[in-house]
């Protein structure tokens, strides 16, 4: 078995083991596997292997490795997206995970009618604070949530954020578990499902499992140090 095939296998049993310890059903969660910097013969190993999601930062690599790999490959676009992007994201990627802002959300889904297309996308959220951190703050995510549910040609399922990388795990946790409970709190205002929550990377995703994740963006611990 290739060593990348093996990582993610690793990865997808300790993911299920925190999913369990949590009570939770592992099938629950999905994996998307971030190939962000690995050539597409990693990705096509991982193909062979029965692997469908990849995760993937920036437009121009994604396309690239779109065009080299098979049509039947659910491409994930993770990284911030820019507006003179947005139409090359709508034709190769069925989720968009970091919709940031209200005109790139009205962006996508003027598109996604022109490309009769019907991506589903998520909002990054920003729940630490942190000036750094791409996403929306906490306390301005409602009236974008409410534009998104009304956006005809887009799917909007839910939200994705990252926690501060040198964070301690309480406050990981507590990050995951503020994001969770403010989709729970959305859910019910908006009256509508949003069952998609992308919390979780190499160093974080058993805690996200623990606390509500959905869905994992695992790079490194599948590919190797980029
Ligand atoms: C690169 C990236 C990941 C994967 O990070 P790893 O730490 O390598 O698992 C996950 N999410 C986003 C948004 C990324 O940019």
């Amino acid at each position: 078995m290739s060593s990348v095939v093996a990582h993610y296998r690793e990865v997808r049993a300790a993911l299920d083991a925190a999913a369990r310890e949590a009570l939770r059903d592992p099938s629950e969660i999905e994996l998307l596997a971030v190939s962000k910097t690995f050539p597409a013969e990693a990705v096509r190993e991982l193909y062979d292997a029965g692997i469908r999601k990849f995760g993937e930062s920036r437009i121009p690599e994604l396309a690239e490795k779109a065009a080299a790999l098979p049509d039947d490959i659910e491409w994930h676009l993770i990284g911030r997206l820019q507006s003179n992007k947005a139409r090359r994201a709508v034709q190769l990627a069925k989720v968009i995970h970091s919709v940031d802002s209200l005109a790139l959300l009205e962006r996508l889904d003027r598109i996604a009618g022109e490309e009769k297309k019907h991506p589903r996308i998520l909002l990054e959220v920003n729940v630490s604070g942190e000036a750094s951190k791409a996403g929306v703050p906490l306390r301005e995510l409602e009236p974008l949530a409410r534009r998104a549910v009304d956006c005809a040609n887009l799917e909007f399922a839910g939200f994705m954020t990252m926690a501060p990388a040198d964070a301690e795990p309480v406050k990981i946790a507590a990050i995951f578990e503020l994001l969770r409970l403010t989709r729970d709190e959305l859910e019910g205002k908006l009256r509508r499902k949003l069952p998609l929550l992308s919390m979780g990377m190499s160093g974080d995703f058993e805690i996200a499992a623990r606390h509500g994740s959905t869905l994992v963006r695992v790079g490194t611990r599948i590919f190797g140090a980029r």
